[in-house]
């Protein structure tokens, strides 16, 4: 799409990008990789800031849209925090007592396995403005990229995200009560505790047959996509060197995939 399309629909949807105030955080979301998949108020906001908090799954073609912005980057991944999370919050917070205008910025959406809700009632504590702005999750983004539909009427009424990599045993899922459900699930930060969560899986029914598949890089120039069955999974992703980050999907939606994509 040339620029001129892209200013003159801007110009006709005549939308008011949201003002980021000095002393503001902006808790935003980059969606998964493809700057397609920016909203308008989070490509506004990169534009406005003069702060600009980054994490890695925040693609660097993004990050320079921020140009004018003095950046830190707190990245972690695969659940490793380099910066405890105590001292991002702290930033967020400096930052916006010193009247810069701060976004914090994240791989896909601010509140979806990514800690947003912890920044907000870290800013909301100290009295500090905040604002958050949606992004696309990489569940939706990367199954859609994938040719894998979210939901498709006669195989699933519900769509289950679950970490697969929770610190706290709070927020561990119960796999086997997840696959007694029938609906398929989506596995973020799966990897690492894959041969567990597979066995849980079976343990509550779910059989070694049930399509899978890994979304590697979703959305991006290097997205790859290993299909497989519950059973082979851990072996195809021995066999495949799937990397991180990637979603592991489970469940009969993944065997749409060679229909879908036949229309490609
Ligand atoms: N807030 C993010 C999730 C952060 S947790 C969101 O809404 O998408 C990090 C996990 O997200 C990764 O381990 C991976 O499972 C998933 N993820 C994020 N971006 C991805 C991408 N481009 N491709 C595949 N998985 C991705």
């Amino acid at each position: 799409m040339s620029k001129a399309f892209l200013e003159q629909a801007i110009a006709r949807l005549a939308h008011d990008e949201p003002e980021l105030q000095p002393g503001h955080v902006w808790l935003a979301g980059a969606g998964p990789g493809d700057p397609g998949l920016l909203t308008l108020d989070v490509l506004s906001a990169l534009a406005q800031a003069d702060a600009l908090v980054h994490d890695a799954l925040v693609s660097e073609k993004v990050v320079a849209v921020a140009s004018q912005a003095e950046k830190f980057f707190v990245g972690k991944r695969g659940g490793r925090l380099s910066i405890p999370q105590g001292e991002i919050n702290a930033l967020l917070v400096r930052l916006a007592r010193e009247g810069r205008k701060v976004v914090r910025l994240k791989g896909g959406h601010p509140l979806v396995f990514a800690r947003g809700g912890e920044e907000a009632l870290a800013l909301a504590a100290e009295g500090i403005p905040y604002r958050v702005l949606s992004g696309v999750t990489s569940a939706f983004g990367g199954l859609a990229s994938a040719g894998i539909p979210a939901t498709m009427r006669g195989i699933n009424g519900a769509v289950i995200l679950a970490t697969g990599f929770a610190a706290q045993s709070d927020d561990r899922p119960d796999w086997a009560a997840l696959a007694r459900t029938g609906q398929p699930i989506v596995i973020y930060m799966g990897l690492t505790h894959m041969a567990d969560t597979v066995a849980a899986l079976m343990q509550g029914g779910l059989t070694a047959d049930t399509p899978a598949a890994f979304v590697e890089n979703a959305t991006l120039p290097d997205e790859r996509v290993v299909t497989a069955t519950l059973g082979t999974l851990a072996e195809a992703a021995v066999r495949e060197h799937v990397v991180s980050p990637a979603l592991i999907v489970v469940g009969h939606i993944v065997s749409l995939r060679d229909r879908l994509r036949s229309g490609a």
